[in-house]
């Protein structure tokens, strides 16, 4: 997977959103894979310290594991968006199977809140067609993303995580980092030099 996207991905599929665009140094911050204690926590706590809002992608099952801390994001006022029940992947599911765990994931998110748009993000960003297709039609917004931080990957370094980051980072960029006991050791690094680069470079952290 790149760091970067390569252009011509957003050319293949134009109805998935891979960055915003705008050239006034908005950027979107976001989250895979929580809500987790610690981890997400951490993360919580890091934003509110800079008083930045980000959008977290949550698994439904984490959710139900973990209520107290998806609570703990909605109180902090960030974005809720759906990341299936189980982590599945799109491609090796069937497209039934597939929209039933997202709409199984919706259902914990909504126990909690009342979702202002369906944001979902397709776990591995891998997703059919017929996927999206019936997802788009059901009012999802799928928001893939532009700069992949890497940070749950064992062969990144903690550095090249932030340099991930520091270098592909531009007025609309959507980044991916991930709330998860595997990525936790480059997110610790690399999210609060991360944080302070871009602020600095002046840019904006929006919601989606
Ligand atoms: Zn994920």
């Amino acid at each position: 997977m790149f760091a970067k996207i390569p252009f011509l991905i957003p050319l293949l599929f134009p109805k998935q959103l891979w960055a915003v665009a705008n050239t006034d140094k908005k950027i979107y911050l976001s989250f895979d894979d929580g809500p987790i204690p610690e981890i997400t926590e951490w993360v919580l706590d890091l934003l509110d310290f800079y008083q930045i809002k980000a959008t977290f992608f949550c698994i439904g099952d984490n959710i139900e594991k973990h209520p107290e801390i998806f609570r703990k994001i909605i109180a902090a006022q960030h974005q809720i968006g759906n990341h299936t029940q189980h982590h599945i992947n799109g491609w090796k599911t069937e497209t039934s199977k597939y929209i039933e765990e997202v709409l199984l994931c919706t259902k914990k998110i909504e126990k909690h809140t009342k979702a202002s748009q369906h944001l979902f993000r397709p776990p591995y960003g891998k997703i059919k067609t017929s996927q999206a297709k019936v997802l788009l039609k059901k009012n999802y917004k799928i928001v893939m993303w532009t700069v992949l931080s890497k940070d749950y990957d064992a062969k990144t370094s903690p550095e090249q995580c932030l340099q991930n980051v520091v270098k592909h980072t531009r007025s609309g960029s959507i980044i991916l980092f991930h709330d998860s006991w595997k990525a936790s050791q480059n997110l610790k690094h690399a999210l609060p030099k991360a944080i302070e680069y871009l602020l600095k470079e002046g840019y904006q952290f929006e919601l989606l």
